[in-house]
Protein backbone atom coordinates (compact mmCIF):
# COMPACT_ATOMS: atom_id res chain seq x y z
CA UNK A 1 0.00 0.00 0.00
CA UNK A 2 2.70 2.49 0.60
CA UNK A 3 3.47 4.86 2.69
CA UNK A 4 0.44 6.71 4.08
CA UNK A 5 0.66 10.40 4.58
CA UNK A 6 -0.65 12.00 7.81
CA UNK A 7 -1.92 15.65 5.53
CA UNK A 8 -2.80 17.99 8.75
CA UNK A 9 -3.16 21.51 8.87
CA UNK A 10 -4.73 22.98 12.23
CA UNK A 11 -5.72 26.83 13.06
CA UNK A 12 -4.10 28.27 16.23
CA UNK A 13 -5.42 31.18 17.86
CA UNK A 14 -2.87 34.08 18.75
CA UNK A 15 -3.95 33.20 22.24
CA UNK A 16 -6.95 31.23 24.45
CA UNK A 17 -8.73 31.86 27.70
CA UNK A 18 -11.17 30.41 30.02
CA UNK A 19 -15.12 31.46 30.21
CA UNK A 20 -17.24 29.61 32.51
CA UNK A 21 -20.85 28.90 32.77
CA UNK A 22 -22.55 27.58 35.68
CA UNK A 23 -21.91 23.89 36.52
CA UNK A 24 -23.98 20.99 35.26
CA UNK A 25 -27.17 19.94 37.06
CA UNK A 26 -26.80 16.30 38.78
CA UNK A 27 -28.51 14.00 36.75
CA UNK A 28 -27.80 10.46 38.70
CA UNK A 29 -26.52 8.11 36.03
CA UNK A 30 -26.44 10.87 33.26
CA UNK A 31 -22.87 11.37 31.94
CA UNK A 32 -22.78 14.79 29.46
CA UNK A 33 -19.81 13.91 27.24
CA UNK A 34 -18.96 16.42 24.12
CA UNK A 35 -20.29 19.93 23.58
CA UNK A 36 -21.18 19.92 27.14
CA UNK A 37 -22.49 23.55 28.24
CA UNK A 38 -21.82 23.65 31.74
CA UNK A 39 -18.37 24.23 33.73
CA UNK A 40 -15.36 26.44 32.52
CA UNK A 41 -14.65 26.54 28.40
CA UNK A 42 -11.53 27.09 26.50
CA UNK A 43 -12.02 30.08 24.22
CA UNK A 44 -9.95 31.66 20.96
CA UNK A 45 -8.73 34.89 21.26
CA UNK A 46 -7.43 37.31 18.19
CA UNK A 47 -5.91 36.30 14.91
CA UNK A 48 -5.90 32.29 13.80
CA UNK A 49 -2.52 31.01 11.62
CA UNK A 50 -2.30 27.87 10.23
CA UNK A 51 0.21 25.54 11.22
CA UNK A 52 1.19 21.78 11.16
CA UNK A 53 1.74 20.46 14.40
CA UNK A 54 2.14 16.44 13.76
CA UNK A 55 5.27 17.59 11.79
CA UNK A 56 6.68 19.54 14.58
CA UNK A 57 6.00 17.22 17.37
CA UNK A 58 6.30 13.91 16.04
CA UNK A 59 4.98 12.74 19.76
CA UNK A 60 2.12 15.02 20.30
CA UNK A 61 0.14 12.63 21.27
CA UNK A 62 2.28 11.25 24.13
CA UNK A 63 2.23 15.02 25.23
CA UNK A 64 -1.42 14.96 25.39
CA UNK A 65 -1.31 12.03 27.22
CA UNK A 66 0.73 13.43 29.53
CA UNK A 67 -1.57 16.61 29.98
CA UNK A 68 -2.97 16.60 33.62
CA UNK A 69 -6.50 18.41 32.52
CA UNK A 70 -6.77 21.10 35.14
CA UNK A 71 -8.02 24.50 33.18
CA UNK A 72 -4.91 26.36 33.15
CA UNK A 73 -2.70 23.36 31.49
CA UNK A 74 -5.61 22.59 29.08
CA UNK A 75 -5.30 26.59 27.83
CA UNK A 76 -1.32 25.90 27.68
CA UNK A 77 -1.39 23.42 25.74
CA UNK A 78 -3.95 25.13 23.22
CA UNK A 79 -2.01 28.14 23.19
CA UNK A 80 0.67 25.69 21.64
CA UNK A 81 -1.35 23.17 19.61
CA UNK A 82 -4.96 24.64 19.04
CA UNK A 83 -7.99 23.13 20.50
CA UNK A 84 -8.83 19.64 20.57
CA UNK A 85 -11.41 20.28 17.89
CA UNK A 86 -14.46 18.73 19.93
CA UNK A 87 -16.46 22.28 19.81
CA UNK A 88 -20.00 23.01 20.84
CA UNK A 89 -22.35 23.25 18.42
CA UNK A 90 -22.10 26.51 16.99
CA UNK A 91 -19.66 28.11 19.12
CA UNK A 92 -15.22 27.78 18.96
CA UNK A 93 -15.77 26.78 22.46
CA UNK A 94 -14.74 23.60 24.03
CA UNK A 95 -15.77 22.55 27.86
CA UNK A 96 -12.87 21.76 30.13
CA UNK A 97 -14.89 18.14 30.61
CA UNK A 98 -14.33 17.24 27.09
CA UNK A 99 -10.26 17.82 27.57
CA UNK A 100 -10.42 15.84 30.43
CA UNK A 101 -12.18 12.65 29.09
CA UNK A 102 -10.55 12.40 26.10
CA UNK A 103 -6.79 13.20 28.54
CA UNK A 104 -8.28 10.38 30.48
CA UNK A 105 -8.63 8.04 27.32
CA UNK A 106 -5.23 8.68 25.86
CA UNK A 107 -3.52 7.67 29.50
CA UNK A 108 -5.37 4.54 28.71
CA UNK A 109 -3.64 4.39 24.78
CA UNK A 110 -0.79 5.29 26.36
CA UNK A 111 -0.72 1.90 28.59
CA UNK A 112 -2.44 -0.11 25.84
CA UNK A 113 1.58 -0.35 24.33
CA UNK A 114 3.67 0.30 27.77
CA UNK A 115 4.99 -3.01 28.61
CA UNK A 116 2.52 -4.51 25.39
CA UNK A 117 -0.25 -5.04 27.24
CA UNK A 118 -2.24 -4.59 24.28
CA UNK A 119 -5.52 -6.62 23.73
CA UNK A 120 -7.84 -7.24 20.87
CA UNK A 121 -10.42 -5.42 23.78
CA UNK A 122 -8.23 -2.12 24.07
CA UNK A 123 -7.62 -1.38 20.25
CA UNK A 124 -11.34 -2.26 19.51
CA UNK A 125 -11.97 0.51 22.46
CA UNK A 126 -9.48 2.65 19.73
CA UNK A 127 -11.69 3.89 16.90
CA UNK A 128 -10.89 6.31 14.59
CA UNK A 129 -13.51 8.48 13.01
CA UNK A 130 -13.61 11.93 11.41
CA UNK A 131 -10.53 11.41 8.65
CA UNK A 132 -10.58 11.83 5.00
CA UNK A 133 -9.22 10.07 2.65
CA UNK A 134 -7.92 11.98 -0.38
CA UNK A 135 -5.37 12.11 -3.08
CA UNK A 136 -3.27 15.02 -2.68
CA UNK A 137 0.04 16.50 -4.57
CA UNK A 138 3.16 15.71 -2.42
CA UNK A 139 7.26 16.48 -4.21
CA UNK A 140 5.43 15.74 -7.65
CA UNK A 141 3.64 12.77 -7.09
CA UNK A 142 0.34 12.02 -5.95
CA UNK A 143 -0.21 10.38 -2.71
CA UNK A 144 -2.92 9.23 -0.87
CA UNK A 145 -3.10 11.11 2.13
CA UNK A 146 -5.30 10.92 5.69
CA UNK A 147 -6.60 14.23 6.51
CA UNK A 148 -7.78 14.29 10.06
CA UNK A 149 -10.92 17.06 10.60
CA UNK A 150 -9.91 17.52 14.14
CA UNK A 151 -6.78 17.36 16.58
CA UNK A 152 -7.88 14.77 18.75
CA UNK A 153 -8.39 12.51 15.34
CA UNK A 154 -4.97 13.72 14.73
CA UNK A 155 -3.15 12.40 17.74
CA UNK A 156 -4.92 9.14 17.48
CA UNK A 157 -3.76 8.87 14.18
CA UNK A 158 -0.20 9.79 14.90
CA UNK A 159 -0.06 7.32 17.94
CA UNK A 160 -2.02 4.58 15.73
CA UNK A 161 0.91 5.11 12.92
CA UNK A 162 4.11 5.33 15.31
CA UNK A 163 2.83 2.13 17.02
CA UNK A 164 2.10 0.09 14.31
CA UNK A 165 4.81 0.99 12.83
CA UNK A 166 7.23 -0.49 15.59
CA UNK A 167 7.69 2.73 18.28
CA UNK A 168 6.19 1.68 21.89
CA UNK A 169 6.07 3.78 25.05
CA UNK A 170 7.89 3.79 28.06
CA UNK A 171 8.18 5.40 31.66
CA UNK A 172 11.46 6.72 32.61
CA UNK A 173 12.65 5.09 35.39
CA UNK A 174 14.18 8.05 36.91
CA UNK A 175 12.16 10.83 36.19
CA UNK A 176 8.62 8.84 35.63
CA UNK A 177 8.07 10.96 32.32
CA UNK A 178 6.76 8.91 29.41
CA UNK A 179 8.76 8.47 26.24
CA UNK A 180 8.93 6.73 22.48
CA UNK A 181 11.18 3.76 22.13
CA UNK A 182 12.60 1.35 19.18
CA UNK A 183 11.74 1.79 15.73
CA UNK A 184 11.44 5.64 14.44
CA UNK A 185 12.70 7.15 17.89
CA UNK A 186 16.25 7.72 18.91
CA UNK A 187 16.09 5.53 22.23
CA UNK A 188 16.32 1.47 21.92
CA UNK A 189 12.81 -0.44 22.35
CA UNK A 190 14.47 -1.88 25.46
CA UNK A 191 15.20 1.50 26.95
CA UNK A 192 14.88 2.43 30.56
CA UNK A 193 15.49 5.81 30.54
CA UNK A 194 14.03 8.85 29.01
CA UNK A 195 17.84 10.58 28.43
CA UNK A 196 21.12 9.43 28.86
CA UNK A 197 21.68 11.88 31.70
CA UNK A 198 18.68 9.96 33.51
CA UNK A 199 20.19 6.57 32.85
CA UNK A 200 23.50 8.08 34.58
CA UNK A 201 21.56 9.89 37.45
CA UNK A 202 19.74 6.78 38.21
CA UNK A 203 23.47 4.38 38.29
CA UNK A 204 24.74 6.97 40.15
CA UNK A 205 22.32 7.37 42.99
CA UNK A 206 22.12 3.74 43.25
CA UNK A 207 25.99 3.80 43.77
CA UNK A 208 25.32 6.20 46.65
CA UNK A 209 22.88 4.71 48.12
CA UNK A 210 25.32 1.18 47.66
CA UNK A 211 27.67 3.10 49.87
ZN1 LIG B 1 13.76 10.64 32.61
Amino acid sequence: MGEIWIDFEWPIAKSYRIVSYPPAPVVPGRVTLTGNPHGPHIKPDGPVIMKRPLEVWPDLYLQFAKLEPTPENCVKFARKFGQLGTYRENADEESISDWQYHAAQFKLLKKMVDGRKLTPQSSDDFRLADIDLRLRPRRGQLKLALVPRSLLTAMKLQFAQRVSSGASVRTCEHCGVWFEAGIGTDRRADAKFCCDSHRYDFNNQRKGQQR
